[in-house]
């Protein structure tokens, strides 16, 4: 798939080690993948909180001078992906305010579905927005309450706002996570090895930083972090789990375990169940690189069809600021994607992909492939077709952009020229995750949104 989705953004909290910044942008470092476009850590040495942010990767916005300015035991991180016209630097986060109280910041990961409402409702009573951030409003709802201590008015905030949200709150003292009675968006809590603490949106960060996952953060919970004290669970909601099923096709990284289980794992699955459904004759199994990988595996460990890497992922690509033009609209692909010609040529391909969003690019492979001799190119794909758009934090196109949402699958086919086109059923996606009940969110694939 390569691009037209992506997760909004990435949270960290660190709570009770010296180095707290330095974790937090190691573990940044980890969440790369969920947001490229701006990072940012503040960070809390009990008197004072201080903060960095700006546009870019975690290794442009921080060096080591930068870092040893955000001391102190406990710090707050976000890398953020921005959706078209809103990449100003006041959208970045940590979200950083002074109020009544003293000081707080607050990373997000999700999308409120009432956040029009409650700022129609903010901006009425006077409140001054700065950026166009959900985020904001729990900054304000915050302030406002009429609460006397800082957990009850975040008590009180939370239970105003709706919609998908994985939260870190640090005040110059504390820390606090919390997630949605739907758990739209992953929140794993950990433990550092000098006894701290850290929550983060996928276990990867973890590892890097050595800690060890305790739990993830229920639906529903929030988790209070003092010194000197085992983190405090309070329960603000009823659990009613609807997990993004996307994390596990998609988004997660495939060394993290999300809502419990292992994306790899999970990835090789899909794959598995997308060979026994949807068999087609062919010489190898090859992926678009990287998202397509485990399943590609899984697709040929159940077929016994050999896999190979047919194409090359240039990962150094970046931006490019010379758009190609339309006589040369292939480009932009393969300066991503190269076929391995003497692999493929002549072979009769099954090319396994994550998803289809625009179909532009699943057409640009498929061409490139043919164009590198390939005999036949048949894609077959991990996921259900995506025919609605997201509302719960993943920035997808609307509804007239989603080929799946126009097109048939046989219409598809055609437009991409592939030889042949099948997608995993959505019975085969709920058992690839061992789904046993109705905890998943499909939204993207179904149109049924539960809020
Ligand atoms: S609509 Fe799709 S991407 Fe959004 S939360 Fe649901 S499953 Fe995930």
């Amino acid at each position: 798939m390569l691009e037209n989705m992506n997760e909004k953004c990435a949270v960290v909290g660190i709570f009770g080690h010296e180095e707290a910044s330095k974790l937090a942008y190691f573990s940044l470092h980890s969440l790369q993948h969920r947001g490229q476009e701006a990072a940012g850590i503040s960070a809390s040495d009990g008197k004072k909180l201080r903060t960095i942010k700006d546009r870019g990767l975690v290794t442009q916005v921080f060096d080591q001078n930068k870092l040893s300015t955000l001391s102190g035991r406990s710090a707050v991180g976000h890398t953020r992906y921005s959706t078209a016209g809103d990449d100003s630097i006041l959208d970045a986060q940590p979200v950083f305010a002074r109020y009544d109280l003293g000081e707080m910041a607050i990373v997000h990961n999700g999308n409120l579905t009432n956040a029009k409402e409650v700022r129609d409702a903010l901006i009425k009573k006077g409140a001054i927005f700065q950026t166009f951030m959900d985020t904001e409003n729990l900054i304000h709802l915050i302030a406002k309450s009429e609460k006397e201590k800082l957990l009850d008015r975040i008590i009180d905030a939370v239970q105003r706002i709706e919609g998908a949200f994985s939260l870190v709150f640090l005040s110059r003292t504390k820390m606090f996570a919390m997630r949605d009675r739907f758990g739209f968006r992953p929140l794993s809590l950990g433990r550092l090895q000098n006894g701290g603490y850290v929550v983060a949106s996928e276990t990867c960060a973890f590892d890097l930083i050595g800690a060890e996952f305790i739990r993830d953060v229920e639906p529903g919970e929030l988790l209070v972090f003092e010194e000197e004290k085992a983190p405090q669970s309070i329960k603000i909601y009823e659990p009613q789990p609807k997990r993004c099923i996307f994390e596990y096709v998609y988004f997660a990284r495939p060394d993290s375990n999300i809502f419990g289980q292992s994306v790899y794992e999970t990835r090789k699955n899909m794959g598995a169940e997308l060979a026994r459904s949807k068999p087609v004759e062919a010489d190898m199994v090859i992926p678009v690189p990287d998202g397509g990988v485990p399943a590609a595996i899984g697709y040929a460990q159940e077929s016994g069809i050999p896999y190979e890497m047919g194409i090359m992922r240039n990962h150094y690509v970046g931006r490019t600021f010379i758009e190609p033009t339309q006589e040369m609209r292939d480009l932009k692909v393969k300066m991503k994607l190269s076929p391995m010609v003497d692999i493929i040529k002549g072979k009769r391909l099954i090319v396994v992909d994550d998803s289809i969003v625009r179909g532009t690019t699943s057409r640009r492979i498929v061409r490139m492939l043919k164009e590198a001799g390939a005999a036949e190119v048949h894609m077959r794909i991990s996921s259900p077709p995506t025919t609605d758009p997201c509302f719960y934090g993943v920035d997808t196109p609307n509804k007239e952009k989603l080929i799946a949402a126009n097109m048939s699958v046989d219409e598809i086919c055609e437009y991409i020229e592939a030889d042949s086109l099948a997608y995993l059923s959505e019975e085969a996606l709920l058992r690839s995750v061992n789904a046993v009940d109705e905890s998943y969110c499909t939204a993207c694939f179904t149109g049924k949104y539960i809020v």
